[in-house]
C-alpha cells in the first residue's frame, strides 16, 4: 500500500473512533432523560392530589361554618318555640326547625365523607411522596453517573484529537480536502481494500484492468462506483 494511503488509512481509524465516541456521547443522557420523563409525571400526579386535598378540606371548612351558623340559628328558632302565640305560626317556626335539623344531618354526613376522603387522599400522597423520592435517587444517581462517562468520553475525545491533529500535518492538502468530503458522505469509510475484485466500500466488482493497475500501487486509485479510496489485498491477508 502506497505511504500516503497507509496515513489516511491511520487518520480514518482515528476518525472512526471519534465517530463512535461521538455516538456514546449523543447516547448517554437517554436513561437520565427516561426517568426524568418518569420524574415530572410523578410531580404531576403528586400536585394533583394535594390539589385534590386542599379542595376537599376548603369543602368540609364551608360546610362547617354552615353547620355552625345554623346550629346558631336553630337555637334561636328552638327559644323563640316558647314565646309563639298563635298555631299557625307554631307550625310554621317547628317546619323550620325540622328543615334546619334534616339540613344539618346532611352536613354532617357530608363533612364525614369529606373526612373519610381527605385520610384517603393523604395516605395517597405520602405513598406518592415516597414513590418521588425513590426516582429523585435515581436521577441525582444517574446525574452523577452521566457526568463520570461524559469525562470519559471526553478525555479519550481530546486524546484522539491531539493524535489525529498529528496525523492530519502528514496528509498532502488535496488529498486530505478529498478525505473529509468523501468521509462525510460514506459514514466514516473513505479508504477500503478490494479483495478479489470487490470494493470493500460499496461491494461493487472493479474493471478487470482498474484491478489489474490497482496491483500496480504506482498511484492512489478510487472506486468507479463510490469514489473511496481503494486498495488491493489478497485473499489471504488479514485486516
Ligand atoms: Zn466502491
Amino acid at each position: 500500500m502506497r505511504p500516503e494511503l497507509q496515513t489516511l488509512l491511520e487518520l480514518q481509524e482515528i476518525d472512526l473512533k471519534i465517530l463512535a465516541l461521538k455516538k456514546e456521547l449523543d447516547k448517554a443522557p437517554l436513561h437520565l432523560n427516561t426517568l426524568k420523563e418518569a420524574q415530572a409525571k410523578k410531580e404531576e400526579e403528586l400536585n394533583v392530589l394535594k390539589e385534590r386535598l386542599s379542595s376537599l378540606q376548603e369543602r368540609k371548612f364551608e360546610v362547617e361554618d354552615e353547620l355552625q351558623m345554623e346550629t346558631e340559628r336553630l337555637k334561636k328558632s328552638q327559644k323563640k318555640l316558647t314565646t309563639i302565640k298563635t298555631e299557625r305560626e307554631y307550625h310554621a317556626l317547628l317546619k323550620e326547625i325540622d328543615e334546619i335539623k334534616k339540613a344539618n344531618k346532611e352536613r354532617e354526613d357530608e363533612i364525614l365523607e369529606a373526612e373519610e376522603e381527605i385520610e384517603k387522599v393523604t395516605a395517597e400522597i405520602e405513598a406518592k411522596k415516597k414513590e418521588l423520592d425513590e426516582i429523585n435517587a435515581q436521577v441525582k444517581n444517574e446525574e452523577k453517573v452521566l457526568a463520570e462517562k461524559t469525562k470519559e468520553i471526553t478525555t479519550q475525545m481530546d486524546a484522539l484529537n491531539e493524535d489525529r491533529a498529528k496525523v492530519e500535518k502528514e496528509v498532502q492538502p488535496s488529498l486530505l480536502s478529498k478525505y473529509m468530503f468523501l468521509r462525510d458522505k460514506r459514514a466514516g469509510f473513505v479508504v477500503v481494500s478490494v479483495v478479489q475484485g470487490v470494493c470493500g466500500g460499496c461491494n461493487m466488482n472493479i474493471p478487470p484492468q482498474l484491478f489489474n493497475e490497482l496491483l500496480r500501487d504506482d498511484r492512489i486509485y478510487t472506486c468507479p462506483t463510490c469514489q473511496r479510496f481503494i486498495y488491493a489485498k489478497r485473499p489471504d491477508e488479514t485486516g
